[in-house]
C-alpha cells in the first residue's frame, strides 16, 4: 500500500483537508511546494484534464505517486462559471477576495442562486501512469450575498451547503470533509484503490 505521495498543489487549505482525509489510512502527504516543485501549467478547459497534466507534473519531479486535484464552483446562473476558472476568475494573482467580490457582483439582481462545487482527483502511481485512478465529487448549495464564517478557503464563506444551513466558511473541517466535493471524491478514489485488484498490487510492487 502507498505510504508517501506528493500532492499536486500548493493551496493550503486543499493540503488542510487532504491531510485530514489521508492521514487516518497511514499516508503522509507532502505538497509539491515542499519539495521545490513549481505550479503546472493548467491549460485545458476541463477538470479532468487540469487535473491530469497536475498529478503528471508532479510525479515527474518528485519520483512519487501522486495525488492532483482539480476544482471549481459552478454557478448555474452563469452558464457554469467560473468552473475550470475559478482560481483566477478575476484573473492575475490569484485573490479569493477579488473573486468572491466579481461573483457577488456577477449575481446582482438575480434569484436563481444555484451552484456546485465540482472535484476531479486523479492520482497516478508514476509520471507516465497508463492507468490513473480518476475519481469526482460534487456539492450542491447556493451562493449568498453576504459572506459568513472564516473556516475553509476559496468561495467557501459565500458557498451555502445544501442541508447544512452554513457556508463551507462556517463548517468544522470534519464536517466540511463529510460533505464537500473533495471528501466525496476522495472516498470514491479509496474505494477504487480497495476494490482495485491490479491496483493493490501495482501498488504493493510498482
Ligand atoms: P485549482 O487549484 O486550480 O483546482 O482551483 C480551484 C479553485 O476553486 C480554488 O482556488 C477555489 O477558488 C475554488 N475551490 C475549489 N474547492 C473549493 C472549496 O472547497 N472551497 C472554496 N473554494 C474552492
Amino acid at each position: 500500500m502507498i505510504e508517501r505521495l506528493v500532492l499536486a498543489s500548493g493551496n493550503a487549505g486543499k493540503l488542510r483537508e487532504f491531510r485530514r482525509l489521508l492521514t487516518p489510512l497511514g499516508i503522509d502527504v507532502v505538497a509539491q511546494d515542499e519539495l521545490g516543485i513549481a505550479e503546472a501549467d493548467e491549460p485545458h478547459v476541463t477538470f479532468v484534464e487540469n487535473a491530469l497534466a497536475k498529478a503528471r507534473h508532479a510525479s515527474r519531479h518528485a519520483g512519487l505517486p501522486a495525488l492532483a486535484d482539480d476544482s471549481g464552483v459552478c454557478v448555474a446562473a452563469l452558464g457554469g462559471a467560473p468552473g475550470v476558472q475559478s482560481a483566477r476568475y478575476a484573473g492575475d494573482p490569484r485573490s479569493d477576495a477579488r473573486n468572491n467580490a466579481k461573483l457577488v457582483a456577477a449575481l446582482a439582481g438575480q434569484t436563481n442562486r444555484r451552484a456546485h462545487y465540482t472535484c476531479v482527483l486523479v492520482l497516478v502511481r508514476h509520471a507516465d501512469d497508463p492507468e490513473p485512478f480518476i475519481a469526482q465529487g460534487y456539492c450542491h448549495g447556493r451562493i449568498v450575498d453576504v459572506p459568513r464564517g472564516s473556516g475553509g478557503f476559496g468561495y467557501d464563506p459565500h458557498f451555502e451547503v445544501d442541508g447544512t444551513g452554513m457556508t463551507g466558511a462556517e463548517l468544522p473541517l470534519e464536517r466540511k470533509n463529510a460533505v464537500s466535493h473533495r471528501g466525496h471524491a476522495m472516498r470514491e478514489l479509496i474505494a477504487q484503490l480497495r476494490m482495485t485488484q491490479d491496483g493493490a498490487r501495482a501498488w504493493q510492487h510498482g
